[in-house]
C-alpha cells in the first residue's frame, strides 16, 4: 500500500501513466527523480538538456506540491537524488519501506538494462517494479503484420496505427483526483531541486533560447502551434519560415504527454484538416522507430538492413577533416553550414536540415553515419535514440524504409527550393548577407565582382566547397554498389 514513482522520460504530473496507476492502488505515493551519473559521467559539461531537465523538475516539483494541497496534503514534493539511478533507486524504495516502484517504459538498451539490475534488486528485497507504456501510443509488439512481425515499412505500419486505434489510446491517464495519495516528504528528503553547479555542469544559453521549459513551456508552445497547425504540411519543409511545432525536447523528456498531442492531432485530422494529418503521421513515425528499436536493438550500432554494413566509408586523416568541417559548418555548402549553426548555437535543427546534412555527411563527404548520429546524440537537445537512429539509417540508406542508396541529395537544389531567398542561410550565416539570392546557395559560382561587392573572400572569409558534389556522387555510387553484390 505504499509506493514509489520514479520520474525519467516523462516529467509532467498530469496524464502521466505510472503516477495515475501509483496514485490509484497506493494508500501513500513518493515521487523521485535520480540525476543518474552513469548518465551524467558521459555528458559534456555544458549540455542545454540536463538545463531543460532541471528547470522542469523545478515546475514538477511545484505541481506536486499543488496537487497534494489540493488534496489537502501538505508537504509534498519530488524528491531529487543526484547518484547512480541502479543502486539510489532500490535504497531509496528500501528506505521508504514501500511495497512497488512505479515507472514508465525506457526501451532505450542502456535503460532496459538499468531497469533490469532495478528489478533485481527490488525482487532481492521483496519489491515490485510496475512499468507501464506512456511515452508512445503503440509500443514494442502491439502492432504486428498479419504475420506476426514487427512493420519494417512504414506505410503499412501506419495504416495499421490508425486502424488499431481506439479512443482509450488517447486517453488521458488523469492524476489529480487520485493526489490525495501523495506523500509528505520526509524532512531528510526536502531539499531543493540541485543547481547545475551542484551537479558539476554549466550554464548554457537556454534561457536565451525560444525554448520554453517544464510542462508549461509544452503548453505553451502546442498552443501555439495549433494557431498555425491547418498550415504545417505546406510550411513545414522551409527552414526559415516558423512551420513545425517544435515540441520534439517536450515528447523526448515527457514535459508533453504523447497522448494529448496525438488525441488532438487525430481529432483534428478527422476533420480533414490537411496540416493535423501530416502532423499526425510524424508522431506515427515517432512511434514507427520507437517499435524498431524495441524490436531490432541491433541498429543502435549496425545497419538495420545487414548488407549495408559491408559498405566501406571514408577514414584516416583527410575523412576526421571533411568531419570536423562537416561539425563546425565549414564545408563551403551554405545550407550545410547554416544548418549546422543551428545545431550548435541552439541545439535544434530543422527536420529538413537534418536530412540534408545526414546526406551531405554520408554521400558527399563518405563518412560513417555513426560519426554524424553520435555528433547529433551529443547536440541536440531533443535527442532520442530512437529518431536519431531511424534518421540517420534513412539518410545513409542503411535503414528500413529508407531513402533508396542511388538517391543522392542534391545540397544545392535542396537549398533552392527549400530556401529560395537565402533568409534561413543569412540567418546563421552573417558573412553571407550581401550575396545576392542567385548566389547564396552555391557562392563558388558567383562572379568575382559580385564576391567583391559583397565584401566575401572566399577561402578566407567564408570556405570554398570541401567536395566537388558531382564527383562525390560518382564515388558514392561506386562505394555503394556493394548492396547489389551482397546475397
Ligand atoms: P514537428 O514537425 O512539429 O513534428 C512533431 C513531432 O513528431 C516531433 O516533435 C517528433 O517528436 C516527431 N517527429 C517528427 N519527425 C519525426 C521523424 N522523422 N522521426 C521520428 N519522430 C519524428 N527527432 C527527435 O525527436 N530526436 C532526434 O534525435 C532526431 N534526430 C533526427 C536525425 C535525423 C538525421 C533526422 C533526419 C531526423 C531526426 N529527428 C529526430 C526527427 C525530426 O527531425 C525531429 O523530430 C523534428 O525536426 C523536431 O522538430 P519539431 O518538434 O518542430 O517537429
Amino acid at each position: 500500500d505504499k509506493g514509489l514513482m520514479w520520474f525519467r522520460r516523462d516529467l509532467r504530473s498530469e496524464d502521466n501513466a505510472a503516477l495515475h496507476h501509483a496514485l490509484k492502488v497506493c494508500r501513500q505515493v513518493w515521487c523521485v527523480f535520480v540525476f543518474d551519473t552513469d548518465i551524467l559521467d558521459t555528458l559534456p559539461r555544458a549540455d542545454r538538456r540536463v538545463e531543460f531537465i532541471r528547470e522542469s523538475l523545478v515546475e514538477l516539483d511545484a505541481d506536486l506540491r499543488s496537487l497534494g494541497h489540493a488534496s489537502g496534503v501538505e508537504n509534498v514534493g519530488l524528491i531529487v537524488l543526484h547518484d547512480q539511478a541502479r543502486r539510489a533507486i532500490p535504497a531509496l524504495a528500501q528506505r521508504l519501506q514501500v511495497q512497488a516502484v512505479f515507472t514508465n517504459h525506457d526501451d532505450d538498451p542502456a535503460a532496459l538494462a538499468r531497469d533490469a539490475q532495478v528489478f533485481g534488486y527490488l525482487a532481492h528485497a521483496g519489491i515490485l517494479l510496475h512499468s507501464h507504456k506512456d511515452h508512445v501510443i503503440f509500443e514494442r509488439r502491439e502492432l504486428l503484420t498479419q504475420a506476426g512481425h514487427p512493420f519494417g515499412v512504414f506505410t503499412p505500419y501506419k495504416n495499421a496505427w490508425l486502424k488499431q486505434l481506439e479512443p482509450f489510446h488517447l486517453k488521458a491517464y488523469p492524476v489529480a483526483r487520485y493526489a490525495g495519495a501523495l506523500a509528505p516528504v520526509p524532512p531528510e528528503w526536502v531539499v531543493p531541486v540541485p543547481r547545475l553547479s551542484d551537479l558539476d555542469f554549466e550554464t548554457t544559453n537556454l534561457a536565451q533560447l525560444p525554448v520554453p521549459t517544464g510542462a508549461s513551456g509544452a503548453r505553451q508552445l502546442l498552443t501555439d502551434f495549433l494557431q498555425r497547425i491547418d498550415r504545417y504540411d505546406q510550411a513545414r519543409d522551409f527552414p526559415a519560415v516558423k512551420g513545425p511545432s517544435y515540441l520534439s525536447v517536450h515528447l523526448r523528456f515527457g514535459t508533453l504527454s504523447v497522448r494529448q498531442a496525438a488525441s488532438v492531432a487525430h481529432a483534428m485530422h478527422l476533420q480533414g484538416i490537411a496540416g493535423a494529418s501530416t502532423w499526425l503521421s510524424e508522431l506515427i513515425w515517432r512511434d514507427f522507430y520507437h517499435q524498431i528499436l524495441a524490436n531490432f536493438p541491433h541498429v543502435v550500432d549496425k545497419a538495420f538492413k545487414p548488407e549495408y554494413d559491408h559498405i566501406k566509408f571514408e577514414h584516416g586523416k583527410h575523412a576526421k577533416e571533411l568531419f570536423a568541417a562537416w561539425c563546425e559548418g565549414h564545408t563551403g555548402y551554405p545550407l550545410v553550414d547554416a544548418a549546422m549553426a543551428q545545431i550548435n548555437q541552439t541545439g535544434y535543427m530543422h527536420n529538413r536540415l537534418r536530412m540534408v546534412v545526414a546526406s551531405f555527411l554520408v554521400k558527399d563527404l563518405g563518412l560513417d553515419w555513426r560519426w554524424g548520429e553520435r555528433y547529433f546524440a551529443e547536440h541536440l537537445i531533443d535527442y532520442d535514440l530512437a529518431a536519431n537512429n531511424g534518421g540517420w539509417q534513412w539518410a545513409s540508406s542503411s535503414g528500413c524504409d529508407a531513402q533508396p542508396w542511388f538517391r543522392i541529395f542534391n545540397p544545392v537544389t535542396q537549398s533552392e527550393r527549400f530556401d529560395p531567398q537565402g533568409k534561413f542561410i543569412r540567418r546563421y550565416l552573417p558573412q553571407l548577407t550581401h550575396l545576392p539570392d542567385a548566389c547564396i546557395h552555391a557562392p563558388w559560382q558567383a562572379r568575382e565582382l559580385e564576391l567583391a561587392a559583397a565584401g566575401l573572400e572566399l577561402g578566407k572569409t567564408y570556405p570554398r566547397p570541401v567536395v566537388d558534389h558531382a564527383e562525390a556522387r560518382e564515388r558514392t555510387l561506386l562505394r555503394y554498389a556493394v548492396v547489389k553484390k551482397v546475397p
